[in-house]
């Protein structure tokens, strides 16, 4: 019965603007397979779609999209459409031509939300040369670029001024990376997107943020289980979240899978979600994660499970970029 069921239930932002808590992740999203993705998980009833420069799909999210706007199924409007800045166009001057880029990849007017993916300025590489560059330049070297976090949100409240985006944010940022924003954003961040999961709960700074008015989006909502994808021994290491007795007992209480209460737990906290799945039947369960509600009881067993375990570390990657040490 959920299959067609819009993700409705929205959190309002400060920017005004109302954000699904349900979206769809697209990182990992095959090239070949992403349109037809993004078109089903629409069809199921998926409004917001988690994007990014970096995740090298942006072109066929937006075929998707488009197809399913042709179609009829919904209208731009209905829909929530998020990307992210890459670490590389942070400079001032090159926020604008690249945000201008991965709209014309989509073939958007606006994002919903644009969101600077990292707290880390790297040496611009060229589109023409590499695209997306990822963490290294031309030469294969992790090299810092000279832009401040300032400098480029300054660049990125344009955005907003010029209605390219219609709310900005930040990811992977800390509570004293966010004291020092807030301290000249002219336009706050709408959200703050961080890994979030019961082996990493971060519950004061989902409380710092949220205290702040700044919605906090949850993304790797399963843990281990998207890095295993990426054979990180870290992952490897940690027992499965979607296996642990004690989230598979709640679930079995409530007649529910692993997966929703993963996802419960964070929305039941108004923390967003953006699980992805190309499984039909996953997508539809991804979606119905707000009709029920855990307990006192189950929120504390989940809690009891923390252990500050971080799997997207760029160091965990190789990159020697120490942000979270
Ligand atoms: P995820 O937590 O959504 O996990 C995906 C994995 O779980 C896949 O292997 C999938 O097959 C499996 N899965 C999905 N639904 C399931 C279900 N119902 N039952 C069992 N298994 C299921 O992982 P993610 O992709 O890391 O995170 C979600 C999204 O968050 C990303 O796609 C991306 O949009 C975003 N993200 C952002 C950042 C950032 O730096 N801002 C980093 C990582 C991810």
């Amino acid at each position: 019965p959920f299959a067609s069921m819009p993700s409705s239930t929205t959190i309002k932002l400060n920017s005004g603007h109302e954000m699904p808590l349900v979206g769809f992740g697209l990182w990992k999203v095959n090239n070949d397979t992403c349109a037809d993705q993004v078109y089903n998980a629409i069809k199921a009833g998926y409004r917001c779609f988690d994007g990014a420069c970096d995740y090298g799909n942006e072109v066929e999210s937006g075929q998707g999209v488009a197809r399913a706007i042709k179609d009829g199924l919904v209208k731009r409007s209905d829909l929530f459409l998020v990307s992210k800045i890459w670490n590389s166009f942070h400079d001032g001057p090159r926020v604008e031509p690249i945000c201008k880029k991965q709209l014309k990849d989509w073939g958007l007017d606006y994002f919903d939300l644009y969101i600077m993916h990292f707290p880390i300025s790297l040496k611009y590489v060229d589109p023409e040369v590499r695209y997306p560059p990822g963490f290294t330049d031309e030469n294969d070297n992790v090299t810092p670029g000279k832009a401040s976090i300032q400098e480029t949100w300054t660049a990125m409240e344009k955005l907003v001024e010029g209605g390219l985006c219609r709310s900005i944010g930040v990811s992977n940022f800390r509570g004293v990376l966010l004291m020092d924003l807030l301290r000249y954003a002219k336009i706050r961040p709408a959200t703050l997107q961080i890994e979030h999961h019961p082996y990493l709960m971060q519950e004061g700074l989902v409380k710092y943020a949220q205290d702040e008015g700044i919605a906090v989006t949850a993304y790797s909502s399963f843990g281990p289980q998207s890095f295993l994808e990426m054979d990180m021994q870290q992952a490897k290491d940690a027992a499965l979240l979607l296996e642990h007795p004690d989230v598979k007992k709640i679930a079995d209480k409530h007649g529910k899978t692993a997966a929703q209460v993963l996802l419960r737990w964070a929305t039941q906290r108004n923390v967003a979600v953006i699980p992805k799945s190309n499984n039909k039947d996953r997508l539809a369960q991804n979606l119905d994660v707000l009709g029920f509600d855990l307990q006192d009881e189950d929120m504390k067993a989940i809690k009891a499970i923390d252990r500050g375990l971080r799997f997207n570390d760029p160091l965990n990657y190789g990159f020697s970029l120490p942000i979270y040490v």
